[in-house]
């Protein structure tokens, strides 16, 4: 009688189970499929994602299943395997709780945000040009290039004034926006959007994050009279169409032709196959121009995340995509960090080994914060001079000097303790807009100035927050603190590296590491991840170490690391990825790497040729 009860229960546990993650992957599929497809600039099955979204939606809202779950957990028969498979089920709903008066609210949130994007996507972008005074059409990303690297300060100053319009091409909607996700958010019991994100996403307060931010601020604010000091000799630098092109402008240029974009896809296999990164069978698709119509930011997501079948891992398949205007200078770095980055993401998650689907994607359990240390930490990878001195070669086979690096940080070393300026900024407006009781286009738009002034001090006001797409979209607004604490964590996840083996490009001990942590999915938070990867708790110690480091002690430390990377053998032989790569543009498929990684780059390679700009 007794045994029979059991596996009654036992029984009842598994139908469930193989019920949630067949029917949420069918959902989660269908939904990022049509996303993939807007996103590249298709429009015409909007209102298929749209459907798509509400179905999944409902799916994680579904109080009946929660029920479910909830009663199946508590019995005390329940074999450990089967109650923690259940526990991530709990997690899961957990977050997407939605009371069915909302359901109508959070319907209307996905349309708007839909409205946004397709005037974001479709709107007119260029600048006046001051000479002509003709209007030149230039997407935002070719200006703020430009805005880097343009002589003619007339000019800078026109692709400044062409990207700060364009905040004003979503302000209405935005307002209304903010409203609704802050009803959604008071409907659920929280006193914001703000406050719902970040306890859903990394189980922390508003307080605690901004307490960690607010320390930043202070301790590394004295770098502001370090750049104003340097203005006297710099007339006009604090200017916002002169900052970084008289920073950094020249570097951009200098630093270009060690960058050529035809080696980006040889180079990013290389690294991550001497790291012994492994995608363990599944399927990447890269679309890596801009093009118009398509979104304007880098991101990587997962059609189908990591699932089991019958007890059996099934692989994946992951998309990711950058803007690169190819044949611009300085487009290509951006291009070369997203390969890292995204393909850090997509490495990351189909690394995982979590039977539930539900802890396989970038969404909810998933802390935000979590997946950006991984990508994050490998876009550090390509931009530390250790990289660079064994991989940045120009096309005589110069490889990246040490003169230029040296250069580059005796002029840049006073911002680097600024560097989580811009993040913080995104998130103290956004703290700003969603405490607000009354909103209004004015009080957005006084906020955006106000707060960028104080975290970039630049000698007049910019919009450029209200440029930023994250702030349109449900999953990425009030989330952008990930970055930041991402960064904190991934500083100290460097800093153990270099404690541990003294060296981490090519240094496959580093790919062990991080394949240990990235089997675990979304299973555990932020926190308690940071303590298993580097066995402290998480703290800003590092990261305020690392950037305040003195002028000398950062050369000898780059030259120290360059010396020891020697030591290191190259890659030799193929590249093994253990992926299915194909890469496109929009729905035309340009190549693959079914005869080999080197092969499929160098047809992107002959391919890219034709898309060069003039
Ligand atoms: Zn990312």
């Amino acid at each position: 009688m007794q045994k029979s009860k059991i596996s009654k229960i036992q029984n009842e546990t598994k139908k469930l189970l193989i019920y949630l993650n067949k029917e949420y992957l069918r959902l989660h599929a269908a939904y990022e499929n049509y996303f993939w497809i807007s996103y590249m600039g298709d429009h015409s099955i909007d209102k298929k994602k749209d459907t798509a979204l509400k179905e999944l939606d409902t799916f994680k809202s579904n109080h009946k299943l929660f029920d479910q779950v909830k009663i199946l957990i508590e019995n005390n028969k329940l074999t450990k395997e089967d109650k923690e498979k259940l526990n991530a089920w709990t997690k899961f709903f957990n977050c997407y709780q939605t009371p069915k008066h909302l359901n109508i609210l959070k319907d209307k949130i996905s349309k708007l945000e839909t409205k946004m994007g397709k005037v974001a996507t479709t709107r007119k972008e260029g600048y006046i040009d001051p000479h002509s005074n003709k209007f030149v059409e230039a997407s935002s990303h070719k200006m703020r290039g430009m805005l880097r690297t343009e002589k003619d300060e007339n000019l800078r100053k026109a692709f400044f004034l062409g990207g700060e319009k364009l905040a004003y091409s979503n302000i209405k909607n935005y307002v209304k926006y903010v409203g609704l996700l802050n009803q959604y958010a008071i409907g659920l019991g929280f006193a914001d959007f703000y406050e719902y994100k970040i306890f859903t996403e990394e189980g922390m307060t508003k307080n605690e994050l901004f307490k960690i931010f607010d320390h930043l601020y202070k301790k590394t604010k004295f770098a502001f009279t370090s750049i104003r000091k340097l203005e006297k000799k710099i007339p006009g630098l604090r200017k916002p169409w002169n900052f970084s092109y008289m920073m950094a402008g020249d570097f951009t240029m200098e630093e270009d032709q060690y960058f050529p974009f035809e080696e980006a896809l040889i180079r990013w296999g290389k690294s991550f196959a001497a790291l012994g990164i492994d995608f363990r069978g599944s399927s990447i698709n890269l679309d890596l121009l801009d093009r118009k119509g398509k979104y304007s930011n880098g991101f990587c997501h997962w059609p189908v995340p990591i699932h089991y079948k019958d007890g059996k891992r099934i692989t994946g398949l992951s998309n990711f995509t950058c803007n690169v205007v190819y044949g611009q200078v300085g487009s290509a770095v951006p291009g070369y960090n997203t390969l890292f980055h995204e393909g850090g993401h997509a490495a990351h998650l189909l690394n995982s080994e979590q039977t539930e689907v539900c802890l396989n994607h970038e969404y909810p359990p998933m802390s935000t914060a979590w997946a950006e240390t991984h990508s994050m930490f490998l876009d550090t990878l390509y931009s530390s001079y250790e990289w660079r001195s064994r991989y940045a070669k120009n096309q005589k086979g110069e490889i990246y000097p040490f003169e230029l690096f040296k250069r580059k940080i005796e002029r840049l070393s006073i911002l680097r303790p600024l560097g989580l300026n811009s993040i913080m900024a995104i998130c103290n407006f956004e703290k700003i807009v969603y405490e607000e009781k009354k909103l209004t286009t004015d009080k957005v738009i006084k906020a955006a100035k106000k707060i960028w002034k104080k975290y970039q001090d630049y000698s007049e006001d910019s919009l450029r927050i209200l440029t930023v797409p994250h702030i349109y979209s449900w999953s990425s607004t009030c989330s952008y603190h990930g970055y930041g604490l991402a960064e904190l964590a991934l500083t100290q996840w460097r800093e153990y590296f270099y404690d541990k083996y003294g060296y981490i490009v090519d240094n496959p001990k580093v790919g062990e590491e991080m394949a240990r942590v990235w089997k675990l999915g979304a299973s555990k938070n932020f926190k308690d991840f940071v303590k298993i990867m580097t066995g402290k708790k998480l703290s800003a110690n590092a990261w305020l170490k690392n950037t305040t480091k003195s002028l000398p002690q950062i050369l000898k430390l780059a030259k120290d690391r360059a010396l020891r990377l020697k030591k290191v053998p190259q890659l030799n032989g193929p590249i093994k990825l253990n992926a299915k790569i194909r890469m496109l543009s929009g729905k035309k498929n340009i190549t693959d790497n079914s005869k080999s990684f080197e092969d499929m780059a160098s047809k992107y390679a002959v391919w890219l040729k034709t898309k060069r700009i003039k």
